[in-house]
């Protein structure tokens, strides 16, 4: 399995929450990676510090030119599903979409249109408009199932701390 999100359209000033938001629900459902369109390191500098306490592999790489990120993409034979609430509705499409090499586009303000056309997939979480975080949280937990993987049992190797599972309480340890 091979996943990697491209963050389009991020202000910097607006969106620093959300975009963080996507980078840890993409790490946590098993993306390798995000490619962020925007010059804002903030998001790489909060995301490495999660990385050094919670452990995994996963990076964010400031990109300058998205089009050009898609193209090497699909030269390199990988596939491409933006998530839009305009799309092809998730269930519809599921089936055809592959786990390996696949970039998912995220918008955050109003996407250039070009992407519809670039996309191999254009993908709705439902046809209502909600939240890049939640959409990509259902996708990506629809494509794990789909290929009979379960993203909630990943281990996370290098990091600092764990949480031990309480049914009441917090437990955390050192490891
Ligand atoms: N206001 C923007 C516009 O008019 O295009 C969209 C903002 S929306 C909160 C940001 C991103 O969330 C979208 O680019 C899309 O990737 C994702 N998103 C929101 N609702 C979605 C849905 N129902 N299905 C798939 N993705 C969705």
């Amino acid at each position: 399995m091979r996943i990697v999100i491209l963050r389009l359209g991020h202000r910097i000033q607006r969106d620093q929450r959300i975009t963080t938001h996507v980078g840890l629900t993409a790490r946590a459902f098993g993306a390798e990676g995000m490619l962020l369109d925007s010059d804002d390191n903030g998001i790489e500098k909060s995301i490495s510090e999660v990385l050094q306490r919670w452990g995994g592999s996963f990076y964010v790489r400031r990109i300058t030119n998205w089009k050009r990120e898609v193209k090497n993409w699909k030269d390199a034979g990988g596939k491409v599903l933006h998530l839009t609430m305009y799309g092809m509705n998730l269930p519809d499409v599921i089936n055809e979409i592959p786990v390996e090499n696949l970039l998912i586009v995220i918008g955050a303000e109003k996407v250039p249109p070009e992407i519809y056309g670039l996309a191999d997939w254009n993908v709705a979480v439902g046809n209502q408009p909600h939240s890049e975080v939640a959409a990509l949280a259902v996708v990506m937990d629809r494509l794990h199932a789909a290929s009979g993987r379960e993203p909630l049992k990943a281990e996370f190797s290098g990091g600092e701390i764990e949480i031990i599972p309480k049914r009441a309480g917090k437990e955390v340890k050192s490891k």
